[in-house]
């Protein structure tokens, strides 16, 4: 039986239902239920937010990423940097522009792009580098802009997990040529259903995307390009407009949820708590704790006993079937492969409450220490 489930929307739904309801009740009334009103008002909203002058929805975070490479013009023969420690769709969009990824291996503490790698794996085939800020920490972004200004890379930010964190006095996505973002459901901010966004500074670029997302429309029915059906549902920009102003104050509550799980396991001997980089404030869209080689037997302990905890991501991306033809083995990327066998994300979301807290984290050392007196 699950007694701290790993996400809980039910919780944000008795928050924000009743103003769901209305402006869902309001897009079906008045039947734009393709991109319209809604989306333009939260692009707005959200490039405000971001501090970028522009956002642009799409219909996924993986959609975000093509887009954002399609408009870059990266394409067949080009080579794309990017990390193994992420969720598939960052390679799978370099893949399918034609491009082909490079990976390079994270930092050791952040799990995010290790910068001091990147130099090296650069080539005169390298377009762009997409560093990912994942678990909701950024990776250290001023070495990455530093280098890519100066070898002439494109950068594009993976920012799917990270709305709102802050590089600096930086928002995610407002650092690179532009930022993606997935509001996959159970992401900080998150849609009813499928949505994404690129934020970008550049109105050409913007307006690039605008028109990739709608088929390479110049006008109507006149194609200045091949692009894709790849637009924002009305419906979509009007959930993601009531919930953003709650993103802050959400925000707040994974940090302080944060703090909480890192004073209750600071004294666990075999645990270690998420190191938090000094150039930035994360926003916890997973919590990871570290427990070495024995994390499986953890894993599936901490399940029996109600604590629904998950991994992010067993397999890394060069060891997946579907990259075989990389080349890829065991060994390629150390760090990334130690992540994916060590780490295990607890509960987070942002109305975990204490007792919550303390029973997942309680759990945890009962059964860490129970493991190493075997
Ligand atoms: C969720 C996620 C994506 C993909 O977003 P979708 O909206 O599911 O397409 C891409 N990159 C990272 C790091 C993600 O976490």
């Amino acid at each position: 039986m699950t007694k701290v489930p790993f996400v809980d929307l039910q919780k944000q739904y008795e928050q924000v239902g009743d103003e769901l309801w209305s402006v869902v009740a309001e897009i079906m009334s008045s039947c734009m239920y393709a991109s319209g009103a809604a989306v333009v008002g939260f692009e707005e909203a959200f490039a405000d937010y971001c501090g970028t002058s522009w956002s642009v929805g799409v219909g996924s975070g993986t959609e975000a990423l093509y887009l954002a490479l399609q408009a870059l013009d990266v394409g067949p023969g080009d080579e794309v940097i990017t990390v193994p420690n992420t969720f598939f769709a960052t390679a799978e969009a370099i893949t399918l522009i034609g491009a082909t990824p490079v990976f390079i291996d994270v930092d050791a503490r952040t799990y995010n792009m290790d910068a001091g790698l990147l130099e090296a794996a650069i080539t005169e085939r390298t377009r762009a580098v997409i560093p990912v800020h994942l678990y909701g920490q950024m990776a250290d972004m001023d070495p990455i802009l530093e280098i890519a200004h100066r070898r002439g890379l494109k950068v594009i930010e993976d920012a799917s997990q990270a709305h709102g964190a802050c590089y600096g006095d930086r928002t995610a996505g407002s650092l690179g040529d532009c930022g993606c973002f997935s509001f996959y459901p159970s992401k900080n901010l998150g849609a009813a259903g499928e949505a994404g966004a690129v934020t970008t500074d550049d109105e050409g670029l913007a307006a690039r995307i605008r028109r990739l997302r709608d088929h390479g429309q110049s006008q109507k029915y006149e194609h200045a390009e091949v692009g894709w059906n790849a637009r924002m549902d009305n419906l979509q920009g009007a959930v993601l407009g009531v919930k953003l102003p709650y993103l802050p104050g959400w925000n707040e509550r994974r940090v302080h949820n944060a703090d909480r799980y890192d004073a209750l396991l600071a004294d666990v001997p075999g645990v270690e708590t998420p190191y938090r980089a000094p150039y930035g404030s994360p926003v916890f869209h997973l919590y990871e704790i570290s427990v070495g080689p024995d994390r499986d037997r953890l894993l599936a302990a901490l399940q029996q006993v109600g604590v629904g905890c998950a991994v992010h991501y067993p397999i890394p991306v060069h060891l997946q079937a579907a990259y075989r033809d990389l080349g890829h083995s065991e060994g390629s990327f150390p760090i990334s492969e130690a992540s994916a066998r060590e780490l295990i994300s607890l509960p987070m979301y942002p109305e975990l409450s204490a007792a919550q807290a303390e029973y997942v984290a309680g759990r945890v050392s009962e059964l860490v220490a129970a493991a190493a007196a075997v």
